[in-house]
C-alpha cells in the first residue's frame, strides 16, 4: 500500500471524526499523521509495527491503525464511522472546498445526504440562509459540483441548450449557403448528452475550418468528412460533412438512434434518395415523418406505418402549472407573485401551490396551523385574481411506512395532494415500491411526485418496480408527475408509453421554487414528447373547468 493511499485513508478518518464531533485532540493527531505519512521518503507499509511507532512522533495508537490498514485492510474506528454516515456524505467529504464543518450543517440542519441533493438545494437557494453559508459559498459549491459533473464528459441537456442554440445561430451566419443542423443525441432531445453533433451539407474545406474556428472552436482531430472540436468549456462538438444532395438521408442516419436509422434504411431498399428531404425520405419508406425525439427504436416505426403517431404535446398546450413552492416553505417568491406570473406572463388559467408538508423541516414545511393560514390567503387571492384560480395543494411527504404526514381532516382541506418521497432514500426495490404503492392507495393522493427521487448525473433514484407503481396509479386513478426540473425529469420518458397504455395521466410539473423555475416546463415538455405524450394524456393540459371537475371527482372517491 502506497503512502498516498494510507494518507488519504487517515485524512478521511479525521474528517469523519470531525463530522461526528469526536475529541478535537484526537482529530488533530490523525489529521497530522495523514500529512506526515504523505511526506515520508520511504514506504511506511514495508515497516514493522515497532518501526512505524518510531516514525517521528507518529505515536502508538496511530501506528496501530496504519498497521491494521496495511495488514488487515481495515481500521475498526473508520469502519464504525462509515457505518454511521450516509454514503453520499462520505462522498461529499471528497469534494475539495466543502469541509466537515460545512457538511455538518448540510447534513444535520438541511437534511441533505448526497451531492445530487446538495446541487439541487443550491439551485433552490436553500443554502443562503444556512449557518456559515451565504450566496457566495452557494455559488462556489454549484461551481465545484458542475465542474465535477462536466469532468465526466456528460452534460444535462438543459446545461448545453443555450450554448448549442447560440452556436448554431453563429454557424448559420458563418457558413452561408450551407445546410447545417444538429444531429445525434442533442437533436433527439436526450436528457443527458456527451457532446454535440452537427451535420453540414458541404465538402470540408480550409474555409469551413477557418469559419468553425471563428465560432470559438478548437479543432482536435480532422478526417475527410469529419471534424472533432471542442469549445472553451471543453464541450466536444463533432462535425460531419456530406454532399448537399445527401443531406436528407444523412440527417436521418446521423440523428439516429442507430437502430432506428437502420430499420428505416431497410424499408428504403434501393430507392434513390438524392436531393430528398428527411420528410420525403420517410414518406418514400411508407412512413409518416417521425419527430427526432421519438427516434429511439421503441414503437415509432410501427405507429408511423399506420399513421398513428401521437400528436406530441407542446408548451402552449399547458393551461396551468401544478406543484410549485412559495415563501410559505422554501420558495423565493411569494404566493401572489408566483400566481401573478402564471396569469400575466405565462397566460395560464390556474396555478397549484404545493409547499412542503410538516415533515420537511429543512424546507420550512407547513404545520396544520400554517396550512389553514395559507388557505385563507388563497381564498383572498382567488377573489382578487378571478377568473384565474389558485388551487390549494400540498407536497406531502411520503413517510417511511408509506403514509402521508397529515391526518385525513387536514388532507381533505386541499384541492389536490402531490405525494413525494424526500427522506430515507436508501431502500431496496421491494421496500421502495411498497412505500410508493401505499401512498398511491391513499385516497387523498392526487399526483405521485418525482417517483424515483433521482438527480441526473449525481444520484440514481431508489430502485422501483415501474410497472407495479404505474399499475397501482392506474388502479387508484393517481396521476404521475413528470417533474420538469432538468436534474430530475422523473418519471423517466422511457416509462411514459406504459403509463399512457394503462390510462394513467401525466402532469408536467415545474416544481418551481421561484418565478424563473416555471421555465423548466420547457424541459418537462421535451421529455414528455420523447415519451410520446399527447395533450390528452396530460393533467395540466386540461382547462380550468376540466381540472376543477377532475379534482372534485377524485376527492369524491374518498369514503367518509
Ligand atoms: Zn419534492
Ligand atoms: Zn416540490
Amino acid at each position: 500500500m502506497e503512502n498516498k493511499a494510507i494518507a488519504r485513508t487517515l485524512r478521511l478518518l479525521s474528517q469523519l471524526m470531525e463530522l461526528h464531533s469526536e475529541n478535537p485532540f484526537k482529530i488533530k493527531t490523525i489529521a497530522n499523521a495523514a500529512l506526515k505519512v504523505d511526506k515520508l521518503s520511504f514506504a511506511i507499509a514495508d515497516k514493522s509495527l515497532l518501526e512505524m511507532e518510531q516514525v517521528e512522533r507518529l505515536g502508538k495508537s496511530t501506528a496501530a491503525k496504519i498497521w491494521g490498514l496495511v495488514h488487515e485492510n481495515s481500521i475498526p474506528e473508520l469502519h464504525n464511522l462509515i457505518e454511521k454516515t450516509p454514503e453520499g456524505i462520505v462522498e461529499m467529504l471528497g469534494i475539495k472546498g466543502i469541509g466537515p464543518k460545512k457538511i455538518i450543517v448540510i447534513w444535520k440542519d438541511l437534511g441533505i445526504e448526497n451531492v445530487g441533493e446538495l446541487y439541487y438545494a443550491c439551485n433552490e437557494n436553500r443554502l443562503v440562509e444556512a449557518k456559515g453559508f451565504g450566496s457566495k459559498t452557494q455559488e462556489e459549491i454549484i461551481r465545484i459540483i458542475e465542474f465535477k459533473m462536466a469532468s465526466s464528459g456528460r452534460y444535462l441537456y438543459a446545461r448545453v441548450e443555450k450554448y448549442a442554440e447560440d452556436l448554431m445561430g453563429e454557424l448559420k451566419l458563418l457558413l452561408t449557403n450551407t445546410l447545417v443542423n444538429f444531429t445525434g443525441d442533442y437533436r433527439r432531445k436526450c436528457e443527458i448528452i456527451d457532446g454535440l453533433d452537427i451535420l453540414c451539407g458541404t465538402k470540408l474545406t480550409e474555409t469551413i475550418i477557418a469559419n468553425i474556428q471563428k465560432a470559438g472552436l478548437t479543432i482536435t482531430e480532422q478526417h475527410t468528412n469529419r471534424l472533432s472540436t471542442k469549445n472553451q468549456d471543453g464541450i466536444i462538438i463533432y462535425f460531419d460533412f456530406c454532399a448537399n444532395e445527401e443531406f436528407g438521408w444523412q440527417m436521418i442516419e446521423k440523428t439516429g438512434n442507430q437502430e432506428h436509422a437502420t430499420n428505416v434504411k431497410l424499408l428504403l431498399a434501393g430507392s434513390d434518395l438524392s436531393g430528398k428531404s428527411e420528410k420525403e425520405i420517410y414518406n418514400l419508406a411508407g412512413l409518416q415523418f417521425i419527430e427526432p425525439e421519438l427516434r429511439e427504436n421503441t414503437n415509432e416505426l410501427e405507429l408511423s406505418k399506420t399513421n398513428s403517431l401521437p400528436v406530441l404535446i407542446n408548451l402552449k398546450d399547458l393551461k396551468g402549472s401544478l406543484h410549485n413552492h412559495s415563501t410559505w416553505s422554501d420558495g423565493v417568491n411569494s404566493l401572489e407573485e408566483m400566481a401573478l406570473f402564471c396569469r400575466d406572463d405565462l397566460k395560464m388559467q390556474y396555478f397549484g401551490i404545493c409547499d412542503h408538508s410538516k415533515s420537511a423541516f429543512y424546507a420550512s414545511g407547513l404545520n396544520e396551523i400554517r396550512v389553514s393560514a395559507q388557505q385563507r390567503e388563497i381564498d383572498e387571492l382567488n377573489k382578487k385574481l378571478a377568473p384565474f384560480h389558485i388551487f390549494k395543494g400540498i407536497e406531502s411527504d411520503i413517510l417511511y411506512n408509506g403514509s402521508l404526514d397529515y391526518s385525513d381532516e387536514v388532507l381533505q382541506t386541499f384541492d389536490f395532494v402531490v405525494a413525494s418521497v424526500h427522506s430515507i432514500l436508501k431502500m431496496t426495490e421491494e421496500k421502495a415500491t411498497q412505500r410508493l404503492i401505499t401512498a398511491i392507495e391513499n385516497p387523498f393522493t392526487t399526483i405521485l411526485g418525482h417517483p424515483t427521487g433521482r438527480m441526473l448525473l449525481t444520484r440514481s433514484g431508489y430502485p422501483i418496480d415501474h410497472k407495479k407503481v404505474i399499475d397501482a396509479c392506474a388502479a387508484n386513478k393517481v396521476v404521475i408527475e413528470i417533474n420538469a426540473n432538468p436534474l430530475r425529469l422523473d418519471l423517466d420518458w422511457r416509462w411514459h408509453r406504459y403509463a399512457i397504455e394503462k390510462g394513467v395521466l401525466l402532469s408536467v410539473n415545474p416544481d418551481a421554487h421561484r418565478i424563473s423555475g416555471f421555465m423548466d416546463m420547457h424541459y418537462g415538455i421535451l421529455v414528455a414528447r420523447k415519451g410520446g405524450v399527447a395533450a390528452a394524456n396530460c393533467l395540466n393540459a386540461m382547462n380550468l373547468q376540466e381540472i376543477t371537475e377532475y379534482f372534485i371527482n377524485k376527492k369524491a372517491t374518498v369514503q367518509p
